[in-house]
C-alpha cells in the first residue's frame, strides 16, 4: 500500500474544488492530480450517508488508478425536513442552486424558530489503495438556520439562505477567506492536516 501521497487521485472533476483542496493541504506533500487525468468512471453515490458516498467515491479512483485517492462528499442537513436535502443536496431540485434554494424555502415556509435550524457538512476520505483497510476521515461541521430570504452573493450553493449561528450573516457574505475559517469544509480540511500529521 502506497504511504507516498506525492501523487494523489482527487475523485472529483471539479476544477474549482481541486485548486481549493490544493492549497488548503499545502506543506503536507499530497499533491492532488484530478481523477479525469486518469479517465475514471464516476462512481456510483448509492449510499446513504455521506461518508459512505466519499468512501465509494475514493476507493472507485484508486482502484481505477493503483494510486492513493482522495475524496470530499458535502452537503446541508435539514433536521426539520427529516435531513433534507442531505446527500441529495446538488440535485434537490434538480435545476441547480437558484432551483435548490427555491425548493428549499417552500419546504420549509411552515418552520419557525428552531424548525431552521441546518448544519452543512463534508466529509474527506483518503485511502492509499483501493482495498485500504484504514481510510483517513475526517469531517465538519457548520451549524446556522435557513433564512427567510437569501441575501449575499458569494460562495455557492445554498450560502445565500445559510444563516451563520450567531451572527446575522449569511455564508454568501462572507469572503472567500472567512469562509475556509468556519466553514465545514475548512474544518474537514483541518482535521485532515492533523491526521496527517501536519
Ligand atoms: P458536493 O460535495 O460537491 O457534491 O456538493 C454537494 C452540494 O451540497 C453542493 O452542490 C451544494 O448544493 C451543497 N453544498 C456543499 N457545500 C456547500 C457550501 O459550502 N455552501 C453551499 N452549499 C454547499
Amino acid at each position: 500500500m502506497a504511504d507516498d501521497l506525492s501523487l494523489t487521485v482527487l475523485a472529483s472533476g471539479n476544477v474549482g474544488k481541486l485548486k481549493e483542496l490544493q492549497l488548503a493541504l499545502s506543506g503536507t506533500g499530497l499533491e492532488l492530480h484530478p481523477q479525469s487525468k486518469y479517465r475514471v468512471p464516476e462512481a456510483e453515490e448509492d449510499g446513504l450517508s455521506f461518508v459512505e458516498n466519499a468512501l465509494k467515491k475514493a476507493r472507485n479512483a484508486a482502484a481505477h488508478t493503483g494510486l492513493p485517492a482522495l475524496a470530499d462528499d458535502s452537503g446541508l442537513v435539514v433536521p426539520a425536513l427529516g435531513g433534507a436535502p442531505g446527500i441529495h443536496s446538488a440535485r434537490y431540485a434538480e435545476g441547480g442552486d437558484s432551483a435548490n434554494n427555491e425548493k428549499l424555502l417552500q419546504a420549509m415556509r411552515h418552520c419557525h424558530g428552531e424548525e431552521r435550524r441546518a448544519w452543512f457538512v463534508c466529509v474527506l476520505v483518503l485511502v492509499r489503495a483501493a482495498t485500504d483497510p484504514c481510510p483517513l476521515i475526517a469531517e465538519g461541521y457548520w451549524h446556522g438556520r435557513i433564512a427567510e430570504t437569501p441575501s449575499g452573493d458569494g460562495g455557492f450553493g445554498y450560502d445565500p439562505l445559510f444563516a451563520i449561528d450567531g451572527t446575522s450573516r449569511t455564508a454568501a457574505t462572507l469572503s472567500a477567506a472567512e469562509k475556509q475559517r468556519l466553514s465545514h469544509r475548512g474544518q474537514a480540511v483541518d482535521e485532515l492536516r492533523q491526521r496527517l500529521g501536519y
